[in-house]
């Protein structure tokens, strides 16, 4: 019998929001291929005896090579064993999920992928604000730190979500400064979020760098910049949703 491949998002760090269907998956997993940014208890929903390994990705520090992480998979599976693909945050956003799809179905496996909450979703609840506001925006921009045409998403009007920009950051923000963002632009930063070393900071896009060294966020961290992010936005939403 041949087995499965789960690719699975284990969500932005807190364990308690992992999906119903990924500690399901969990529970049966043989083989678990485990990111660096998924918290340790997420681990603790897995069988005993399953094989656990560590395939870390994480900026500046030696990763296993993405070939290694598919002929694993796909090996495992051809043995017949339940893999999980353990992923930070959601696997099909930022995180190679529809590469390693790819891989999957040309190598003929039987695959799934579970959805987790994405770590950007998690850093604007982190600072009581909405992604999406109608009165501000009609939708909003995931984008990475390695993105070229700033001034293109700057004509949307759309709040950008910016993952994997902490190396960057100044050099972003001259970016959006110079495409016309007025200086004054809500802009947040969060680091860790969900986890119980999470950082954040609500500023304006012009001291978004002097303020992010101050408070020493790092990554991983996600950057907010847009409208949506401004403190007023954000209380008239919770006094909102609180009645
Ligand atoms: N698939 C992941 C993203 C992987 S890319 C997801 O959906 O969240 C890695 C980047 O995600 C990091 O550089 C950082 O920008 C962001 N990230 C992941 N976990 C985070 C967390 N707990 N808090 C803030 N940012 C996080």
């Amino acid at each position: 019998m041949s087995g499965k491949v789960f690719l699975v998002g284990a969500g932005p760090g807190d364990p308690d929001l992992l999906t119903l269907k990924a500690v399901k998956v969990l529970k049966r997993a043989e083989v678990i291929l485990c990111d660096d940014l998924v918290h340790e208890d997420v681990l603790a929903h897995a069988r005993p005896d399953a094989r656990i390994v560590r395939v870390g990705k994480r900026g500046g520090r030696a990763s296993t090579s993405q070939e290694f992480i598919d002929h694993l998979m796909i090996a495992e599976a051809r043995r017949g064993r339940i893999v999980v693909r353990l992923k930070g945050g959601d696997p099909m956003i930022f995180g190679r999920g529809g590469e390693e799809c790819e891989a999957l179905r040309a190598a003929g496996i039987d695959f799934e992928v579970v959805n987790g909450i994405t770590s950007g979703l998690a850093a604007a609840t982190a600072i009581g604000a909405p992604l999406t506001h109608r009165d501000v925006c009609q939708g909003a921009i995931l984008v990475t730190g390695t993105a070229q045409d700033w001034e293109a998403l700057v004509r949307t009007r759309m709040p950008l979500v910016i993952y994997m920009g902490v190396a960057r950051c100044a050099e972003i923000v001259r970016a959006l400064l110079a495409a016309g963002l007025p200086p004054t632009t809500p802009a947040a930063a969060v680091a860790n979020a969900t986890r119980p070393d999470e950082t954040s900071l609500v500023t304006r896009l012009d001291r978004l760098v002097n303020d992010m060294q101050r408070a020493r966020i790092a990554s991983p961290a996600v950057l907010l910049v847009g409208q949506t992010f401004g403190l007023e936005v954000a209380e008239e939403v919770q006094q909102h949703v609180g009645g």
